[in-house]
Order: C-alpha cells, then sequence, then structure tokens
C-alpha cells in the first residue's frame, strides 16, 4: 500500500448556468499573454455539442490517452516515450488552428481615428495571430453555446453514437431539445497520458498533492503532452514555443485559497478537497474493462478514517492537517461516500480526479396535461413525479458514454439517488407526496433519510468552507522534509521522495 494524498475536485453539473464567469477568471489571470490568446484553460460547452477544440473526444482523430492492449496492459494510443522520442518531428495527431479557433480582435481605434467621411466607422474584426483582418469568423470557442448551430453542431457529438436512429431525431424536434452546460478544466489525473507521453520529462504530477505542471525550462516544444491528453487541456504557446496547462492555480491553493474559477463560480457548482489514494494500484485499475473502470476508481480511493490508511498515510510523510483534510472533504463524500460522482469519460483511462455529478433534466419530465409520466421503469411502485430512466429526454445512454464508459447501470444508481433527494425534500417542504412514495424512492436510490439530508445539505446550501476544504500545501516544507538527510536515512534509502522519483508513467 502506497497512500499519497490529491487534491481533487467535484462540479454539480446540475448547479451551472453556462456564465462562463470561470473561464473569463481563468483566461484574465493565466492567458492574456502573447501565444495564450486561443487557450481557455477552462472552457464550458454545451452538451450534446462537439466541444472545444472540436471533437476533442475523438480518440480516432486525436490519439489521446490509453487503450487495452492484446496483452492487458494498457498503452498511450499515441506511442510511448521511446517512441514519442523516434518521432519527435512528426505529430500527426495534433489540433490545428482550425480545430480550435483563430483568435480576434476589433479594430476599436479605427471608431476614434477612421477620418472624416460618409460612412459610419466600424471595428472589423483581426486575427490576433496574422493582425490581418478577418472576414469571416467561422468558428470560436464556444461556438456551439446553448445548441447555437444546432444540430449542425449537436448532432456531430460523438456520444449520441450509441443512440439509436429514433433516438436521435427525437432530440432534434423542438419539444423535446434538451441540453447541459460542461466546465472543463485539466483534470489532474492519476494516469495522466500527457505525462507519459512527454519525451522531455517536462510534465510532472506534484508528489505532495497530485498537481500536474510543465516545466517551462524543460519544455522542447515537441507536443506530445497535446495529443497524449484525451481531454485536449494541454495548449502550445505559439508565441514562446512551450506547452502550457492549467496549474490549479496552486499559487492560490498554497496561499489557503481555492483556484480562481473555483471562486468565481456563480452558480457554486464547484468543490475541492483532497482524496487519499492507493498509488499502488493505479495501473490495475486502469488496466480493468470498461465496465469496470467506475468502480476501479473508487476503489482505489481510500478510507481516511480508517487506522491502517493513516498510518500508511504518515508513513509516507502525508501531515496530519492534510489527512484532516481529507476527512472534511466534501470531494470524498460525493465521490466515494454518496457515489454520485462520476469521471468524465473513463474509458480515456487516465483516472481524471475532477469527478462530476451528471444534471438531473434527463429524468425530468411533464406531459403536455400537466400530469408526470410514469410509464416504464418502476411503474409500480415508483413516485409520479418522475418519468422513468428510460424515458428520459436525453436517453441515459448518452450520460453513460460521457461517465461511466458506457456502463448504464452505474448511471442509472447515481440518477435513483439523486431522485430520492428531490422526492425526500418535495416531500418535506411542498407535502406533496406520502410516506410510502418517499420509502419506495429511498429504496430504488439504496438510502437512507439522513444520507439523503446530508446530499440536499451539501449540494444546495453549502458555506465557502464546506465547498473548498484547502489542505496546508506549505511546498517548502514538503520539499524540506523530503530532503532532510536524516528522513531519508529513516525511511532506510527508500522515502517518499525516491518512491515519487521511481514512479513509472
Ligand atoms: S487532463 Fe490534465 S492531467 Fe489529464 S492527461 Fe490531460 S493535461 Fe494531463
Ligand atoms: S462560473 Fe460556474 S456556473 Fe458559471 S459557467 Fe462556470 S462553472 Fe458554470
Amino acid at each position: 500500500m502506497d497512500i499519497r494524498a490529491h487534491v481533487s475536485m467535484v462540479f454539480h453539473l446540475d448547479k451551472c448556468i453556462g456564465c462562463h464567469t470561470c473561464s473569463v477568471a481563468c483566461k484574465n489571470i493565466w492567458t492574456d499573454r502573447k501565444g495564450t490568446e486561443y487557450m481557455w484553460w477552462n472552457n464550458v460547452e454545451t452538451k450534446p455539442g462537439t466541444g472545444y477544440p472540436t471533437l476533442w473526444e475523438d480518440q480516432e482523430k486525436y490519439k489521446g490517452g490509453w487503450e487495452k492492449g492484446k496483452d492487458g496492459r494498457i498503452h498511450l494510443r499515441l506511442h510511448n516515450r521511446p517512441g514519442g522520442l523516434a518521432n519527435i518531428f512528426y505529430n500527426p495527431a495534433l489540433p490545428n488552428m482550425d480545430d480550435y479557433y483563430e483568435p480576434w480582435t476589433y479594430d476599436y481605434e479605427n471608431l476614434f481615428n477612421a477620418p472624416e467621411g460618409d460612412d459610419q466607422p466600424t471595428a472589423r474584426a483581426v486575427s490576433m495571430v496574422t493582425g490581418k483582418p478577418m472576414d469571416n469568423i467561422e468558428a470560436g470557442p464556444n461556438w456551439d453555446d446553448d445548441l447555437g448551430g444546432s444540430p449542425i453542431y449537436a448532432r456531430n457529438d460523438l456520444n449520441l453514437d450509441e443512440l439509436t436512429e429514433d433516438e436521435r431525431e427525437q432530440l432534434n424536434e423542438v419539444e423535446r431539445v434538451v441540453f447541459f452546460y460542461l466546465p472543463r478544466i485539466c483534470n489532474h489525473c492519476l494516469n495522466p497520458g500527457c505525462v507519459a507521453a512527454c519525451p522531455a520529462g517536462a510534465i510532472y504530477k506534484r508528489g505532495e498533492d497530485g498537481i500536474v505542471l510543465l516545466s517551462q525550462e524543460k519544455c522542447r516544444a515537441w507536443r506530445m503532452c497535446i495529443s497524449g491528453c484525451p481531454y485536449k487541456k494541454t495548449y502550445f504557446n505559439w508565441s514562446s514555443g512551450k506547452s502550457e496547462k492549467c496549474i490549479l492555480c496552486y499559487p492560490r491553493l498554497e496561499s489557503g485559497q481555492p483556484p480562481a474559477c473555483f471562486h468565481s463560480c456563480v452558480g457554486r457548482i464547484r468543490y475541492l478537497g483532497v482524496l487519499l489514494y492507493d498509488a499502488d494500484q493505479i495501473e490495475a485499475a486502469a488496466s480493468v474493462p470498461d465496465e469496470e473502470l467506475v468502480a476501479a476508481q473508487r476503489a482505489i480511493i481510500q478510507d481516511p478514517f480508517d487506522p491502517e490508511i493513516i498510518a500508511a498515510a504518515k508513513k509516507n510523510k502525508i501531515s496530519d492537517a492534510m489527512i484532516t483534510a481529507a476527512q472534511n472533504s466534501p470531494v470524498y463524500k460525493f465521490v466515494k461516500t454518496w457515489q454520485i460522482a462520476l469521471p468524465l469519460h473513463p474509458d480515456f483511462r487516465t483516472m481524471p480526479m475532477l469527478y462530476y455529478v451528471p444534471p438531473m433534466l434527463p429524468v425530468l419530465a411533464k406531459t403536455k396535461d400537466g400530469t408526470y409520466d410514469v410509464e416504464g421503469l418502476d411503474k409500480e411502485n415508483f413516485p409520479a413525479m418522475l418519468s422513468s430512466l428510460e424515458k428520459a429526454r436525453m436517453p441515459i445512454k448518452y450520460m453513460a458514454s460521457l461517465f461511466s464508459a458506457g456502463n448504464v447501470q452505474v448511471v442509472e444508481e447515481v440518477y435513483r439517488k439523486l431522485i430520492a433527494v428531490r422526492i425526500f425534500k418535495r416531500a418535506q417542504k411542498v407535502k406533496d407526496y406520502q410516506q410510502a412514495e418517499v420509502d419506495a424512492a429511498l429504496a430504488s436510490g439504496k438510502t437512507n433519510a439522513e444520507e439523503v439530508e446530508a446530499i440536499f445539505r451539501l449540494t444546495s446550501l453549502p458555506t465557502y468552507e464546506e465547498r473548498f476544504v484547502v489542505p496546508p500545501l506549505g511546498r517548502e516544507m514538503a520539499v524540506e522534509a523530503w530532503e532532510n538527510p536524516l528522513d531519508r536515512k529513516r525511511e532506510a534509502g527508500f522515502g517518499v521522495r525516491n518512491k515519487i522519483a521511481k514512479r513509472k508513467f
């Protein structure tokens, strides 16, 4: 057992209002420099949709993440590190400018300085790459925002592939139109494809908190990290000639503050906290069959209250304060205790440490006469407010493609618990449910009144301190602990630092 601590995240998608404040907060701090104009370390996509860069989920095209080989082990889709070295001048899987978009600004000066004439002066669009006027703007980072351009864009969403032709067509009917927002940042994965793909060893995972960083000194511009990341969350700065990525605002974390996108989030959808995990299990957990990936990822997360885990954590020099942070972590509750937050595309096998509570919208439906549809699953005893999961507006197969590598049962279990929360609270506040219906909902969600109250509390009424349990990250103290020769001796020459150095990606 090799217990480590990881600063991890939950995004509650039912709470996201698609305001993009998070994206702007990040942009203002980190990517307002030359060469970063097109970068959105935090972006918010509309689903169904093709996202940014376009069709980033298409690993046939981009070759990101890992795949299971015939030998039962996982291999990078792109190539391994030696393979990367042998092909440093050849990387055909990179997204190009058209896959992102050509960033532009407007010639506002012309509004003030244009010579007198018969026409009103205009501020023409100007490319931020070439400096030349752009006559046709054909893409942007949120080009299909709120289903803009749908069905042209939305119908190309790869997660719709699992749906039947009828189901796909129904999604385009005006009365059934449905969408939700998917905010995305670097997932600071446990098994990061970007780290494994970099021939220069420029990307690394910080030992003390799991944050994935990219050394600007070591980067040699081979851009294998961009291909290796299946989420396309590393970017190339065309001005500096180096790759860049989300740093989870580690300077803010180290001073006790949540990342800027978390702090500014209008919908308060974001939660941050520590998870303890067993690093010895990573490769095995990333190698299980698709349908077992979510369970394997949950199993790797360890109970921070278990005395055996605490002892193993202390042996690895994880501080008492870090363990306390793990015990108070909202992420642990959502992911492990309640099991209602899921990783995005676990099928990429990078084991993302950002988890999503899927949106409820697909399982709520009212019929035209105002009554609720109860046909299908659970007709016998399911409360009349909710349509069956099988008859959801957004087919559950779509959500399973996004959040459980196609395992419908995993997503259904999450929804059953979320439905139980709604019915329980509605019975309490609106009083339009009988106790028998509440009991049926709790049984269906495999939950109880106490758990449902706790889920409601952390979802709807959390304080700032409950949303963000930022551990004390004294970077200099952690490094000193590893570098202390006495400590290293005590570890018989195999201390934490050595273990981190020996870890293979
Ligand atoms: S999401 Fe982040 S940590 Fe994961 S592979 Fe991509 S860049 Fe690396
Ligand atoms: S700031 Fe929060 S609510 Fe607004 S788009 Fe970003 S994640 Fe969603």
